[in-house]
């Protein structure tokens, strides 16, 4: 499809504006074994995809939003998180669930080379993850969550005025029901 069409699509008139779920990555989607960025190393926190799914059911946006300092610091390419995140898709639509999209920060203000050594506005706890989520979703904001292992995610949800649960336990389904939003 091209860009410009898909663009078009994507941004729902206001009839279709949808209630976003923004997930971490690391220590909500998946164990946080630090600087995950290959299928070896990935392994799903407890009911994780059955977790997405419920989401998906409910008609919420999925949109996960995660700093990937590896990328400055050199552990990975841009373009081997790219070819992880879809690999991510590939095991999620096995469960019939779907991330709607990813958003990352490869950046770090003191690691690694420019560009990506770098002071930014997208590294959490900076908002900018959420406002290019906000860029190209029609999001409702008021009935969307952030869910987060870290202050970080929590104060970045903050910054834009949306509500931010941590997520501190093992099963990701049970929190989602914890939480209403299951
Ligand atoms: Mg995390
Ligand atoms: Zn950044």
């Amino acid at each position: 499809m091209p860009e410009a069409e898909d663009e078009a699509l994507r941004r729902l008139p206001p009839w279709r504006v949808k209630p976003a779920v923004f997930l971490d990555r690391d220590g909500v989607l998946n164990e946080d074994a630090g600087y995950v960025h290959s299928p070896d190393q990935f392994v799903w926190t407890e009911n994780a995809p059955e977790a997405v799914k419920r989401l998906n059911d409910r008609g919420m946006l999925v949109i996960v939003l995660t700093n990937q300092s590896g990328i400055a610091r050199g552990y990975y390419s841009e373009d081997e998180f790219r070819a992880f995140t879809a690999w991510i898709g590939e095991q999620l639509a096995v469960h019939g669930a779907h991330v709607d999209a990813t958003y990352h920060c490869p950046h770090h203000p003191d690691h690694g080379e420019p560009p990506y050594r770098c002071v930014c506005d997208c590294r959490k706890p900076e908002a900018g993850l959420i406002d290019m989520a906000l860029a190209d979703w029609s999001v409702d904001l008021e009935h969307s969550v952030m869910i987060g292992d870290s202050d970080r995610d929590i104060e970045a949800a903050e910054a834009r005025g949306i509500k931010a649960l941590k997520f501190e336990g093992v099963d990701l389904l049970a929190f989602l029901k914890q939480n209403g939003l299951v």
